[in-house]
């Protein structure tokens, strides 16, 4: 029974406190209320004979949302039913609405890549697991070249055209596990668990090159990349500013290239 409401979303489920056999009317709630996340709130509609105070108290304080007497009017079972999956209903929309703020919260509006607020709340975890793990982390920086020209010459809607379709391709090049975000204006990073320099040094340039072919609407661009890996007790603000330096470097010798801080 429980593997069933687990799979699948009930609006309601009914159950009779004269349930005899292995399952009780109170092992039923129990059950229920005993899942993890969303199967946990399926509304209950106990039903029972009983007319006892007390035993009508236990069964709510169990977890049921409603009680019906028996024997059942069929009017009275109607209300209580509609108005248990009207209310599931809201709860689940108003949860809906809150994942999506949270959603939202934690991402560029623009791109749809996280923003920095979020790296921020996941990196410190991320890299204790790679400490302890034993594994690799890398970040790739990625800085659009002259934008600020892009912006000039094409208008500042083009420009953001650009940023959403390299924020795309970035989104497209990075597997479950990476972290794709916007961290500024036309700075774009990607956290690469479990990646080594040489990996991530062949990823950051497979993306480079095919950010070059992209032209959005038309406008060229191109993009300068620092790839750096995690040193043993570097905390990110440091992984960063290698990964930043070499993107300074990057600039300098010409843009358009990746280049690794080893
Ligand atoms: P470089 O190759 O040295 O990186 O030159 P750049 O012009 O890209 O660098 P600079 O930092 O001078 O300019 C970045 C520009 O990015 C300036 C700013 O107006 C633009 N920018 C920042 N955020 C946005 C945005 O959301 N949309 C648009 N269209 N432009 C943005
Ligand atoms: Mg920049
Ligand atoms: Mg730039």
């Amino acid at each position: 029974m429980n593997e069933a409401v687990r799979r699948r979303p009930y609006s309601l489920i009914v159950t009779d406190f004269m349930l005899e056999g292995i399952k009780t009317g109170l092992d039923v709630i129990r059950v229920v209320r005993g899942n993890p996340g969303r199967a946990a709130q399926t509304p209950i509609l106990a039903l029972s004979a009983s007319d006892n105070a007390s035993r009508r108290i236990e069964i709510l304080r169990a977890g049921a949302n409603d009680f019906v007497q028996k024997p059942v009017l069929p009017e009275a079972f109607e209300v209580r039913v509609r108005k248990l999956v009207t209310l599931a209903d809201l709860f689940a929309r108003l949860e809906a609405q809150h994942q999506m703020v949270k959603d939202m919260a934690q991402r560029n509006r623009l791109t749809g890549l996280f923003n920095r607020h979020r790296l921020e709340e996941l990196t410190p975890e991320l890299l204790a697991e790679c400490r302890q793990s034993g594994k690799a982390l890398s970040l790739v920086v990625i800085d659009l070249d002259h934008f600020k020209k892009i912006n000039d010459s094409f208008g500042h809607g083009a420009g953001d055209q650009v940023l959403v379709a390299v924020a795309s391709a970035l989104r497209n090049s990075a597997r479950p596990q990476d972290i794709p975000v916007r961290y500024g204006g036309e700075e774009l990073l990607l956290v690469l668990p479990g990646v080594d320099l040489p990996l991530a040094s062949l990823g950051a340039e497979r993306l480079r090159a095919h950010i070059e072919t992209l032209k959005p609407g038309g406008v060229p661009v191109t993009c300068s990349i620092g790839v750096a890996t995690l040193k043993a007790d570097e905390n990110f603000e440091a992984l960063f500013n290698r990964a930043d330096a070499a993107v300074y470097q990057a600039k300098h010798l010409g843009r358009n290239q990746v280049i690794a801080h080893q």
